[in-house]
């Protein structure tokens, strides 16, 4: 296909992604989204351009996308150029169309990762913009000539002001229509539309302008305060590092996801987030694709199926064949994920929808009674203002809940919805995994034992740190920084594989197996373990975990990790305590004797140790049966805990990403103290919602009492509707700047 200069539009270069960076005479430079990170597109470019004729020379940059033509003026101008460059983007556009899948029904609503949907929601909130600007520009030219220069205004449906208001209602009344036919749904924009209707027809079309202008105005804020929040989210969740192991000659090595290509292998690891879209080349591994399709049981991949970029690997070693990489995969699903948390209702929010809906009855009823006692359809039209934009009562809960997630994502803690900022406030149990959570990320080597005197300290922990050289668990940090600083050997040879909650396993060239881990794990493997019985009692007796090293089928070394507890731990646990929390586990994979060294750190509730990744979900299954629980963890072997608690939190930045995920918080800089701010957040919320609440119905109520008695003229009702949907909206947006108590609930109490 051959496209003309003609028609080229600006647009239409804006839809295919290019954008002309700079022309010169014989010289021209482009930016090409699609060219971003893929090499084939910028060869088949290359190709494509350097065939017309006058094109003396052609380049891409991979890295950002830009193509830059040298050619020759007296024979080709730069549109015929762009032309050409906006063929085959054309082609593949259209393709794309064709294969594009029907999303599920939920789709359009939740998802944002595709620029089409994040291109739509836009160009909705510019028209919403523009729509304001001019309703805005209306009614301050009618308060001039009302207010300032004391001149009737003109109020029939046929004046300017009449025109303008029939105008501003067209939008209202298709978006009436789209909800009641497409969406089947009951909503205010009917009566609104309707409402602005009749007062027009009655002649009071100032009043129908003002409507239509605090509508407008309460969507626009709405959407305002969802941006920001979705901005702020966006934000928290890049800063995770974003690398994948990928083979160069053998060894695997660890590469920024936005270097991958296609082609290259990339390897995931069991608790590993997929980096890239690919079709898996060897290898076998249980993936969790459920953020890409929301089903919950993990899907069996294997040699020549096809994987998908955001998806985890929860257990297993997957070999993956890089097929697509950058923006159009990676960053897509973790903004699906961001979208899909915002339409997280709170229960609040529900109560908030269906009170708004009682009001606009009573309303409905208040109207049709007044106009029957009364039988003056301008008393009746000021009861109807006052009461049919329920839009207050409606932003009450939404706004309040919107802010706050912002503010928690200013935090560094994101909340996948209202839903879970509500419940963190209400649970009643919360279970907290050791390892890495109540203790810190990094615990210490603090003893290594061999076997026999040539197995040395160097040794010992070169083995251990080989088979622990891509693991992201405490115990892997600690056993790598001591081989760093002992100086120990590292193969670059190794292939590992996790056992959440036990250890890790390692094959290195084929030739040589290592095991480390507990003395479960040694168990299963049939390692025995007695010759370091006992030293490994008077390790735990320290409380130091003990970790062995098994190589070839025998117990070659021993290691004592000292784990110490996070400073702000008991503050935080007893601040807990003080806001209503009844009771508090541990739940740990570490052995019981080392996990109940605990209670000397504080009165825990009960401890539970030598807990495999099923048993603490059982666990967390039964507590839930009496009372709400949360469970907080940091690990691979705690995400089956996190999904089946009521809210799961999960410490992030040296977390597990499969933890990050299958939580409902996360806590991204990895502070316990988080677990205090969005409780307090939680409560604060819920206080603004209240007090959003009640400001919103008393002056629903009020007003139409006055409307009633026909004490309030229409403007005056326009003007209630003003105040009260702006102070609500003032009110949450305190939210947005809202801190935490800097003191803990104890010693606020304490005063
Ligand atoms: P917790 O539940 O307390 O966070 P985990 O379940 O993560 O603990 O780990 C339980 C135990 O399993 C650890 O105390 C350690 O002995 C062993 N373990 C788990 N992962 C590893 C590893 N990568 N290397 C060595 N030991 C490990
Ligand atoms: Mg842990």
């Amino acid at each position: 296909m051959a496209i003309h200069s003609q028609q080229l539009t600006k647009s239409l270069l804006q839809r295919l992604g290019v954008r002309v960076k700079q022309t010169m005479a014989g010289r021209l430079r482009v930016r090409i989204r699609s060219l971003q990170y893929m090499s084939t597109n910028c060869s088949r470019m290359e190709q494509h351009i350097s065939r017309l004729e006058g094109v003396h020379n052609v380049e891409t940059r991979l890295a950002t996308g830009s193509l830059i033509v040298w050619f020759d003026p007296a024979v080709l101008d730069t549109k015929s150029i762009l032309a050409s460059i906006a063929e085959p983007l054309i082609i593949a556009k259209k393709g794309r169309a064709k294969n594009k899948v029907s999303p599920p029904p939920s789709a359009p609503a939740t998802c944002s990762g595709c620029d089409s949907c994040e291109r739509m929601r836009e160009k909705n909130f510019s028209s919403k913009r523009k729509r304001v600007i001019f309703l805005t520009g209306i009614m301050a030219w009618s308060l001039v000539k009302l207010w300032v220069f004391q001149l009737p205004l003109a109020q029939t449906p046929f004046s300017l002001l009449g025109i303008a208001a029939i105008a501003g209602t067209i939008p209202l009344l298709k978006e009436a229509v789209f909800d009641t036919v497409e969406k089947k749904k009951l909503t205010v924009k009917p009566f609104l539309a309707a409402g602005a209707l009749a007062t027009i027809a009655l002649g009071e079309v100032f009043s129908a302008v003002q409507i239509l202008w605090i509508y407008n105005v309460a969507e626009l804020t709405e959407d305002y305060v969802a941006r920001r929040s979705r901005q702020a989210i966006k934000d928290i969740l890049q800063v995770a590092p974003q690398n994948a192991w990928v083979v160069v000659n053998g060894a695997e090595i660890e590469t920024a996801v936005s270097e991958i290509l296609p082609g290259d292998i990339v390897v995931a690891h069991t608790g590993e987030k997929i980096a890239v879209d690919g079709v898996v080349e060897k290898g076998e591994a249980l993936v969790d694709e459920s953020s890409i399709n929301g089903r919950a049981e993990a899907m069996h991949r294997r040699a020549e199926d096809s994987v998908f970029a955001g998806t985890i690997v929860s257990q297993g070693t997957l070999y993956i064949k890089t097929v697509k990489t950058g923006e159009d995969t990676y960053l897509a699903n973790i903004m699906k994920m961001v979208e899909e948390s915002m339409s997280n209702k709170a229960p609040v929010e529900q109560k908030a929808d269906e009170l708004a809906g009682r009001l606009l009855r009573i309303g409905l009823a208040a109207t049709a009674l007044t106009l029957l006692f009364t039988g003056d359809p301008l008393r009746a039209l000021t009861v109807m203002l006052v009461m049919s934009c329920p839009c207050a009562t409606v932003l009450a809960a939404s706004s309040a809940i919107t802010a706050s997630l912002a503010n928690a994502a200013r935090h560094s803690v994101l909340i996948k919805g209202g839903l879970y900022l509500e419940m963190v406030g209400r649970t009643e149990v919360y279970c907290l995994d050791k390892t890495g959570t109540l203790t810190c990320e990094e615990p210490e080597v603090m003893a290594v034992y061999g076997r026999s005197a040539d197995l040395d300290e160097k040794k010992v922990l070169g083995f251990a740190a080989t088979a622990e050289s891509h693991n992201q668990h405490p115990m892997a940090k600690a056993i790598i920084a001591a081989a760093r600083e002992k100086g120990a050997t590292i193969s670059p040879q190794a292939v590992c594989e996790f056992k959440p909650g036990r250890g890790v396993s390692c094959t290195v060239a084929d030739k040589e197996e290592i095991f480390v881990g507990n003395m479960k794990f040694m168990a299963e493997q049939g390692i025995d373990v007695s010759f370091f019985e006992e030293k490994s009692i008077a390790e735990k007796k320290e409380g130091n975990t003990v970790v062995y090293v098994a190589r070839n089928g025998r117990a070659e070394g021993m290691l004592g990790v000292a784990n110490p507890v996070r400073g702000e731990t008991v503050r935080v646990l007893r601040s807990l305590k003080d806001d209503g929390v009844r009771e508090i586990h541990i739940v740990s994979g570490d052995s019981e004797d080392v996990a109940q060294t605990m209670m000397q750190v504080f009165s825990f509730d009960a401890v539970k140790g030598d807990l495999m990744p099923e048993e603490k979900s059982r666990y967390i299954e039964l507590l839930r049966q009496k009372y709400p629980v949360a469970m907080v963890g940091d690990g691979v072997n705690d995400a089956l805990a996190l999904a089946q608690a009521d809210i799961g939190i999960a410490m992030g930045a040296a977390g597990a990403e499969v933890a990050m995920e299958a939580a409902d918080i996360a806590l991204a800089d990895s502070n316990l103290e988080g677990l205090i701010m969005v409780r307090s957040l939680s409560h604060r919320t819920m206080q603004v919602i209240d007090q959003n609440h009640y400001f919103a119905v008393s002056t629903d109520l009020l007003g139409a009492a006055l409307g009633m008695m026909g004490i309030l003229s229409p403007i005056m009702a326009g003007m209630i509707h003003i105040i009260h949907t702006g102070g609500i909206l003032v009110n949450s947006s305190l939210l947005l700047r809202w801190e935490p108590p800097t003191q803990s609930f104890t010693e606020e109490k304490k005063k």
